[in-house]
């Protein structure tokens, strides 16, 4: 199949590779010289613009940062949507305001063309093993439509229910990510004050009611998991300005819904004052810098 791919980061770029080594015949596209010259380099075909992507595309994906990055390519300016086939389907996995989404998905509509909201889960790892989980908000039949694409990028699939839901699913689950990394944290710098060796602790805790995702594979503490960005200077991985944008998105939902969200509010002040203090590039696990004694 011919598919257009724009938005070629840490997340898209391995997902866009997987997909051509699936034998699809894979069109890029990034405003990131090297973001393209990596897909290069794997045999991936690079566009001179997101319009060029689309020629002849009979899918559309997109893994862009956050709404107006969607919003904007789709409607914006460049008017995207006018220059995609009727009749193609239009995949969206970043991750960003489940309105958004809805709104892009009406326009394509009265284009013509099929929208869904699919934003991932599974981290770097996950996109490079194709192992991710996908979260999408569309109807049966475009769901259907979406899935051998989707089957290439990951292993779980759910559908979460019409579009925008996906998002709402996708926010929830970095809701519960952001208050769990910070409190893994505490509880390892808590440790470590104490003289414990954080490996140790980490298999206890991992091994015990406190286990969860950041003990079994994504420890914030460098030189527990080999793989793992705090073992690599928190380099690659998600970014702690998307962890903001996700924890924002959920704030934003829960005002809107009047849900009660107490740690998640706490989670978002700590990440922003993280961010503020020169973090945001690096992996959000950094917030353990926060939380540790120094010296
Ligand atoms: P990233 O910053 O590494 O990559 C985003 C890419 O989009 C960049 O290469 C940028 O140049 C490109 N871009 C921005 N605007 C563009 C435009 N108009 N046209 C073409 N390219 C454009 O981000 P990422 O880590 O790959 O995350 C992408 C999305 O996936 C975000 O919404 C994030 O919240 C979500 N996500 C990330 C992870 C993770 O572990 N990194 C996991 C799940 C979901």
């Amino acid at each position: 199949m011919q598919i257009a791919f724009i938005g070629l980061g840490n997340m898209g770029g391995p997902m866009a590779i997987n997909l051509h080594k699936a034998g699809h015949s894979v069109k890029a596209f990034d405003l990131s010289q090297d973001a393209l010259a990596k897909v290069k380099a794997e045999g991936l075909q690079v566009a001179a613009s997101a319009q060029d992507a689309v020629q002849g595309a009979e899918a559309v994906i997109t893994m862009l940062p956050a709404s107006q990055h969607v919003e904007g390519l789709f409607l914006g300016n460049g008017n995207l949507l006018a220059s995609i086939a009727k009749g193609a389907l239009v995949i969206d996995s970043s991750t960003i305001a489940a309105a958004t989404s809805q709104k892009v998905a009406k326009a394509a509509e009265a284009a013509g063309i099929d929208f869904i909201d699919a934003p991932v889960s599974g981290g770097t790892g996950g996109a490079i093993a194709g192992t991710l989980t996908f979260m999408v908000g569309g109807s049966d039949a475009q769901l259907e439509r979406a899935r051998p694409l989707l089957e290439k990028m990951g292993a779980n699939i759910f559908h979460a229910g019409s579009v925008g839901a996906g998002q709402t699913a996708k926010i929830c689950n970095n809701m519960l990510l952001g208050i769990l990394m910070v409190g893994t944290s505490e509880a390892i710098a808590l440790g470590v004050a104490n003289g414990l060796d954080p490996k140790v602790l980490s298999e206890i805790m991992r091994r015990s009611s406190g286990g969860n995702w950041a003990l079994e594979k994504y420890n914030p503490f460098p030189g527990v998991h080999e793989n793992a960005p705090a073992s690599k200077g928190y380099a690659g991985g998600f970014g702690t300005d998307l962890m903001l944008k996700d924890l924002g998105l959920a704030q934003e939902n829960a005002m809107a819904t009047k849900a009660s969200t107490p740690l998640g509010g706490m989670a978002r002040a700590i990440y922003a004052a993280h961010s503020i203090a020169g973090h945001g590039g690096e992996d959000f696990s950094s917030v353990i810098k926060m939380l540790q004694k120094k010296g």
